[in-house]
Order: structure tokens, then C-alpha cells, then sequence
């Protein structure tokens, strides 16, 4: 899990403006995944706001990205799922990495509730 209380950096995306210029903006989100991207493009260009060209995030440390359930280190390509959780007195959207054996532990574990009902 990837929750950074220790600083102000941002995740950023360029935006071409309907105008024609193009610029760079901090968002208010910490990380920006490809799925996110493309949901603030789809709004961005639906509030006829601009285009949203590409995102940038905020540079981290390689140790952050562990395995929720085992803490083995992971990348960003590891098995990743987004989850509700209390975080500083309310509810927060984190994504949380598995490393590829809990990715599949939790996979069975879905399959075994989906049967279940
Ligand atoms: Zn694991």
C-alpha cells in the first residue's frame, strides 16, 4: 500500500487547453494509475476543459511498493486491487499491491466466495 504522509508532491498531468496551450498541472491525487488517467481525461474533455495528454507522479522510493499481505517487495507492474480503508479519520481509497503467489492465494479465496453464494 502507498500512502505517503510525509510530503507535498503530487501527481501531475499536461493538459492541452482548448486555446492551444499546453500545460502542466498538480493534481490532488498522490498516484495516478492508467485506469484514474483515463476517467479524469474522459471528465477533463467532457467539461470542455482541454485534453489530457500524459500524467506524471510524484518520484518514490522503490521499497515503498511491498505486498500488502506479506510485505515482499513488488513493482508497479505486480497484481494490484483498489480498496476502501480509514486512514487519518475517514475513508480513503488506497491501491494495494500482492505479490504474484497472495495475488493468487486471493484469487482462490474469490473464487471460494463466489461458490459460496
Ligand atoms: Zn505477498
Amino acid at each position: 500500500m502507498m500512502i505517503k504522509t510525509e510530503t507535498n508532491s503530487r501527481a501531475a498531468v499536461t493538459v492541452r487547453r482548448t486555446d492551444g496551450t499546453v500545460e502542466t498541472v498538480e493534481t490532488k491525487h498522490i498516484w495516478i494509475t492508467d485506469a484514474l488517467f483515463g476517467r479524469m481525461a474522459t471528465a477533463t474533455k467532457a467539461a470542455g476543459r482541454g485534453e489530457l495528454l500524459s500524467y506524471t507522479n510524484p518520484e518514490v522510493e522503490a521499497e515503498e511498493l511491498r505486498c500488502h499481505r506479506c510485505n515482499t517487495a513488488v513493482d508497479e507492474s505486480a497484481y494490484s486491487q483498489t480498496e476502501q480503508m480509514w486512514f487519518g479519520g475517514g475513508p480513503v481509497k488506497a491501491t494495494t499491491h500482492y505479490c504474484a503467489p497472495c495475488a493468487r492465494t486471493l484469487k482462490a479465496m474469490g473464487e471460494m466466495q463466489e461458490r459460496a453464494r
